[in-house]
C-alpha cells in the first residue's frame, strides 16, 4: 500500500520537501495556512551553498532577476564600517516571488496543497499512524515533516519545551526603492539589534532588522524605535530618511528564538527551523532550510522505497541532520550573543573585519555548509 505523507507549513523546508517526495511519486499532502503569494519577514538574501542544487532540481527561477551578493558590509552603532568579500557569496529574491513559485513547482509535481491551519499533529502507537486535524477534518497519514517555522501554535500544542521560555528578539521588514548596490549585503548595527539590507528583484531592496523587544515597549511604536534608535547609525538614518517605502505597514514578527530544539519530536520529522533556527545574521537560515526538506525527503524516499522501519527513519534523520546543522546553529548562537547589537560588540565587529580577514571568515566558514548538490 502506498504510504501518505502530510508535510505541515509551505515555507522553503515545507515546499522544497513537497516537490521532490511528490517527483519521487509519492503521494503527499502539503498544510499551509496562508494562500501564496504573501510577504514574510525574512532578509531574503539566499547563500550560494544551495544554488547548485536549485539548478539541478530546476528549482531556481530563471526567468527573475536575482541580483548576485559578493561583499558584506559591516557597520558599527556610530557607522564605521568594514567591507568583506563573501567567498560563497548569495542571491537576493523576495519570498513572495520565491514561495509563490516554488508552490507552483509542487503543484506540477503532484502535491495537493490544503490551505488550512494544522491544530493537531497525533501519533497512535497501537496503528503507528499519525492524524493530522485542520479546522475541516482530519487526515490519517504515515509520516509526518514538520515545516512549520521559528513558532508556531503547534508548538505549544505539541508542548515542546523551548516554547516555554520567551524569546527577546521582534523582526520588522519592508521593501524599499534606494541606492543601494546589487552586489552588496549591508549589516548595520544599533543598540539593541541590527539591520540588514540587500536588493531583490525588480529594482526593490530588502530592509530587515532584528530588534530587543525591551525597545519596542520603552519606545512604544516602530517608527518611535526606528527614528529614537536606528537612527543613531547614520547609515540607517540615511536609508529611512531618503527611502521609498513600498509597504502600506511592516511585516512583523515577535518571540524569534534561537534555543535548541529537536529534530525529530513525537515522530514527527522537523525540518527547516522547526528543527532549530540559526541567528538571521548568518544569513543561511533559508539554506538550511533547503538542506533539511532535501535531507528528509531523501531520507522518507528511501524508507518507503525500501520497507525500512519507523526507527531506521528517525535514527538516520537525527544523526545526519546533527551531523550537518548543529555546530552551525551553535556558532551562530555565539555570534549573535556575542558580536552585534550593542556599542562595544558592534565596535569589536567591525575592527574583527577590518583587521582580520582570516577571523571573519573562519566565522563565515563555521556557519555555512558545503555547498549541496
Ligand atoms: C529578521 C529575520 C531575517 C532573516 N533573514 C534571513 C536572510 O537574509 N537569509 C536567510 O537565509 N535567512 C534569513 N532568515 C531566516 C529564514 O527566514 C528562515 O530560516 C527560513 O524562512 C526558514 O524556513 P522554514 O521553511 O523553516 O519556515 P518558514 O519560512 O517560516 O515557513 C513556515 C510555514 O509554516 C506555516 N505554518 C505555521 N504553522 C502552521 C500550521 N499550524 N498549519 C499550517 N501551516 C503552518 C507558516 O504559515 C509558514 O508559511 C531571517 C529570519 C528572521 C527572523
Amino acid at each position: 500500500m502506498l504510504k501518505k505523507i502530510a508535510i505541515v507549513g509551505g515555507g522553503l523546508a515545507g515546499l522544497i520537501a513537497a516537490i521532490r517526495l511528490g517527483k519521487a511519486g509519492l503521494p503527499c499532502l502539503l498544510f499551509e495556512k496562508k494562500v501564496y503569494p504573501f510577504h514574510r519577514v525574512c532578509g531574503e538574501y539566499i547563500s550560494n551553498e544551495v544554488l547548485p542544487f536549485l539548478k539541478k532540481e530546476q528549482l531556481f527561477p530563471e526567468n527573475i532577476q536575482t541580483p548576485r551578493i559578493n561583499v558584506l558590509q559591516l557597520s558599527s552603532v556610530s557607522g564605521k564600517t568594514a567591507e568583506l568579500s563573501l567567498d560563497m557569496g548569495g542571491f537576493g529574491i523576495s519570498r513572495y516571488a520565491f514561495d509563490y513559485f516554488l508552490a507552483q513547482q509542487a503543484v506540477n509535481a503532484g502535491v495537493e496543497i490544503i490551505h488550512e491551519e494544522v491544530d493537531a499533529i497525533t501519533f497512535y502507537e497501537q496503528e503507528k499512524t499519525f492524524s493530522v486535524t485542520t479546522g475541516r477534518g482530519s487526515w490519517q497519514i504515515d509520516f509526518v515533516i514538520g515545516s512549520f517555522g521559528k513558532r508556531s501554535r503547534l508548538d505549544i500544542n505539541l508542548q515542546r519545551s523551548f516554547i516555554e521560555k520567551r524569546s527577546p528578539y521582534v523582526g520588522i521588514k519592508y521593501h524599499i526603492r534606494t541606492q543601494h548596490p546589487d552586489n552588496v549585503i549591508a549589516l548595520h548595527n544599533f543598540n539593541g539589534g541590527y539591520c540588514g539590507i540587500s536588493n531583490i528583484e525588480d529594482g526593490k531592496s530588502t530592509l530587515c532588522y532584528l530588534a530587543h523587544r525591551d525597545l519596542l515597549k520603552k519606545h512604544k511604536s516602530i517608527s518611535a524605535l526606528e527614528k529614537e534608535v536606528l537612527f543613531q547609525n547614520p547609515h540607517l538614518e540615511r536609508i529611512f530618511t531618503f527611502a521609498e517605502f513600498l509597504f502600506g505597514k511592516p511585516e512583523t514578527i515577535n518571540e524569534i528564538s534561537f534555543e535548541t530544539k529537536e529534530p525529530v519530536f513525537n515522530h514527527i520529522l522537523m525540518a527547516g527551523d522547526a528543527a532549530g533556527m540559526i541567528a538571521p545574521l548568518c544569513g543561511n537560515g533559508m539554506a538550511m532550510a533547503i538542506h533539511t526538506g532535501k535531507l528528509v525527503s531523501d531520507i522518507v524516499t528511501e524508507a518507503i522505497n525500501h520497507q525500512h522501519s519507523r526507527e531506521w527513519v528517525e535514527a538516520g534523520y537525527t544523526q545526519q541532520w546533527k551531523k550537518l546543522f548543529q555546530d552551525r546553529l551553535r556558532t551562530g548562537r555565539v555570534i549573535q550573543n556575542y558580536l552585534f547589537g550593542s556599542v562595544w560588540s558592534s565596535r569589536l565587529a567591525v575592527s574583527l573585519a577590518v583587521n582580520s580577514n582570516a577571523i571573519a571568515n573562519y566565522i563565515a566558514r563555521r556557519t555555512h555548509g558545503e555547498i549541496i548538490q
